[in-house]
């Protein structure tokens, strides 16, 4: 792999840190954990979009694009981040917002959908769980080109094998900061949702002969589905990324043990993850993602399935801004 092949912004200017977390750690009797911040990763608040939009965006403005159009949930850090994208680069961006809960947007909603309007949407298209969400994105696309604009469409969370190259350098840059710290991983836990990061760490893993189990926890989709989803971009990344070794079903776990009762909606192991991280390590997650993502390391930990010496690596993928909007569930 040479990642330097392809065209990317810059939007965070260092690694993101790789801290232990040694109080969870105790708390849960082993094994050690470790988390990689990449909810500091730079534009507005951060999160793992931003490492794919590093490499989407490059690809609108070398296509001589103006205007990004993406779709997300009523509170989705991806369309957050894509318009902060868009403003830092002097683009215009239109978001398609998808109801997955059924009546779900409210245009006066807090969190995210207050920064959707802070940051400068210049659209927003709200569309029912089940829409077809390309078609509904062609459109805005044709209302953008009758402006005698150019639209660059960035697919559900920006996850193509393009956008996932951002969690191949992720991969890459863990590694790197690993050597530095003479810390060898035995796991890594990851959320999977639109599969982007999950495929992304699997592809560049694979890549660089890391031998580094990944395991994902679901936020949506029940485990045959999604662990299909990851296989298959991480595939279509891999072949971009130049990748010669295959990429088997077996390396592909995905867990739906702690959805809940579905996307987006509180579980008490969730709330239980964002308090404990927050009042034993100062960590913010967030409700949807990483709070269920975590609730499943917790999970697993408690069940004896890490050995107690092992170095389990939770990657976090930001959220936090969506807290304001569940404030009421905590
Ligand atoms: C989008 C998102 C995820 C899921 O990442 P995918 O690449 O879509 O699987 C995890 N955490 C947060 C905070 C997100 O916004």
């Amino acid at each position: 792999m040479n990642l330097a092949k392809f065209a990317r912004r810059r939007y965070t200017p260092a690694p993101t840190p790789l801290e232990a977390m040694p109080r969870l750690s105790a708390a849960l009797g082993g094994p050690n954990l470790f988390i990689k911040r990449d909810d500091l990763t730079g534009l507005a608040s951060g999160g793992n979009k931003t490492r794919k939009l590093e490499f989407l965006v490059a690809e609108a403005l070398a296509k001589g694009c103006d205007t990004l159009v993406t779709v997300g949930a009523v509170q989705s850090n991806h369309c957050r981040l894509t318009l902060a994208a868009a403003a830092k680069e002097g683009l215009k961006c239109r978001l398609v917002l998808e109801q997955r809960v059924a009546g779900s947007y409210d245009p006066k909603a807090s969190g995210n959908n207050f920064l959707f309007d802070l940051i400068g949407a210049e659209a927003i298209t709200v569309v029912d769980a089940g829409a077809d969400l390309s078609e509904a994105m062609a459109k805005v696309a044709d209302e953008v080109e009758s402006l005698g604009r150019k639209a660059y469409l960035i697919p559900g969370g920006g996850s193509n094998p393009l956008g996932s190259m951002g969690y191949v350098a992720c991969l890459e840059e863990t590694l790197s900061q690993c050597f530095d710290m003479g810390l060898a991983l035995d796991h890594l836990v990851c959320a999977s949702g639109s599969a982007g990061t999950h495929a992304g760490l699997l592809a560049g893993a694979v890549g660089v002969n890391a031998g580094l189990p990944i395991t994902g926890i679901n936020v949506r989709r029940p485990r045959a589905e999604q662990e299909g989803n990851v296989l298959d971009l991480a595939q279509r990344t891999a072949a971009l990324a130049g990748v010669a070794t295959p990429i088997k079903a077996e390396a592909v776990t995905c867990l739906d043990d702690w959805v809940g009762p579905g996307y987006s909606l509180p579980t008490e192991e969730m709330i239980e993850a964002v308090r404990l991280l927050a009042s034993l390590e100062g960590i913010l997650l967030d409700p949807v993602y990483t709070g269920k993502a975590m609730a499943g390391l917790i999970g697993l930990c408690r069940a004896g399935h890490f050995k107690k010496t092992d170095n389990v690596l939770f990657v976090h993928t930001g959220g936090a801004p969506a807290l304001y909007a569940y404030q009421s569930i905590f």
